[in-house]
């Protein structure tokens, strides 16, 4: 099981590999460590909040931008990881209620809008499912239907209160837990490329654990070229996504799971029956300009499954464009993608506009 993972964690650092491969970087290893090239391209590599980053910027301020931008991860992390006991997610969810900073509880009520606006898919709440599963521990086991049932009551949006101007969190059963994983990436991303902005940066990127937003476009005026991992972890990339000032944020089954008896279970967990989500999609990618957008989007249209994600795209195309790939390996592409999307080794099928 450990293996699984472990390979898991390979391939999502060969995603970010390439990706700075085709942008002249590498990334030798998953220690901290500083560059400097001729094109003042500034890059670090960091493992925090489970995730080997990549942060790159260049030109004038890049070296403060990208040391203020690593800083400020851990400020992140130890304010939303479940994982830290100290965090102040973690402390919410021991005392089930808690005072946010302003910025905790920004998040918190971008994801429950989220969580509202795609009718649950996007859910907030399901830490004491993921737990029964033994996500955060990685002591994984397969809980029983009762139990999950028993768990789900646990889960009810309108059982948690947030006071805008306090930041007080309150929910209101014994027992009820946050879980702000599914948004937290793209949430840092954006933050990243905001302090790469307020140093005076125009040209950079962030990949964390192959999850992409890009600022401007390359230092010589060209976009950004963001490849897409297959799923079965070869190098047959799924197609290739030129773009500029946009997040690129994957969610798939494969990203994080464990096998037993032969079924695989992996860690995106649909809130209406508390089972990892069975929606006939391997991947789900979202591009948008606001990557915690990109990122809430990406688990709630995986769990969707491609019909009802496509309704949702073709109601909300303003805000974002998506790339399916389903169980059976057909890849599909909203329209807003079909010029700046090319694939070597997929035929894909463009989703047009509702008419
Ligand atoms: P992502 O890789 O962005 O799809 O996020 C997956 C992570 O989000 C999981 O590891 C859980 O921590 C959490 N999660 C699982 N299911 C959901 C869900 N339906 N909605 C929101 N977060 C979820
Ligand atoms: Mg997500």
């Amino acid at each position: 099981m450990r293996r699984v993972l472990l390979q898991a964690a390979a391939m999502l650092l060969c995603a970010a590999m390439l990706f700075c491969g085709g942008c002249g970087e590498s990334t030798e290893s998953a220690e901290q460590s500083d560059s400097t090239d001729a094109a003042e391209a500034v890059t670090k590599d960091v493992f925090a909040m489970d995730t080997y980053m990549t942060l790159t910027a260049y030109g004038d301020g890049a070296s403060d931008a990208v040391d203020q931008a690593v800083d400020y991860i851990e400020t992140l992390d130890a304010m939303l990881s479940t994982g830290s006991a100290d965090s102040e997610i973690s402390k919410l969810n021991e005392t089930g209620s808690a005072v946010l900073s302003s910025e905790a509880a920004g998040l918190f009520a971008r994801a429950l809008e989220i969580a509202e606006a795609t009718d649950g898919a996007f859910h907030p709440l399901l830490y004491p499912i993921m737990e029964a599963w033994g996500f955060p521990t990685q002591e994984y086991r397969v809980p029983d239907a009762a139990e999950l049932e028993s768990l789900l009551q646990l889960t009810d949006l309108d059982d948690v209160t947030l006071d805008a101007d306090s930041g007080l969190v309150t929910f209101s059963k014994a027992g009820m837990k946050a879980d702000l994983g599914g948004i937290a990436n793209g949430y840092t991303s954006s933050l990243i490329m905001e302090i790469f902005q307020s140093c005076g940066v125009t040209s950079g990127m962030v990949s964390l654990g192959g999850n992409v937003q890009v600022l401007g476009a390359k230092t010589d005026g060209s976009d950004w070229r963001v490849a897409l991992q297959n799923p079965d972890g070869t190098e047959n990339y799924l197609g290739v996504l030129e773009v500029q000032d946009r997040a690129v944020i994957t969610s798939g089954g494969y990203e994080r799971y464990f096998e037993q008896d032969g079924t695989t279970y992996h860690h995106i967990i649909d809130a209406k029956t508390g089972y990892p989500a069975e929606s006939g999609l391997q991947s789900v990618t979202i591009v948008s300009e606001d990557g915690t957008l990109a990122d809430g989007l990406s688990t709630a249209l995986f769990v969707m499954g491609l019909d009802t994600a496509k309704a949702y795209w073709q109601a909300n195309s303003s805000t974002f464009d998506a790339i399916f790939l389903t169980d059976d390996d057909m890849l599909y592409v909203t329209a807003g993608l079909k010029d700046c999307f090319t694939s070597s080794d997929y035929e894909w099928i463009v989703i047009e506009e509702a008419q």
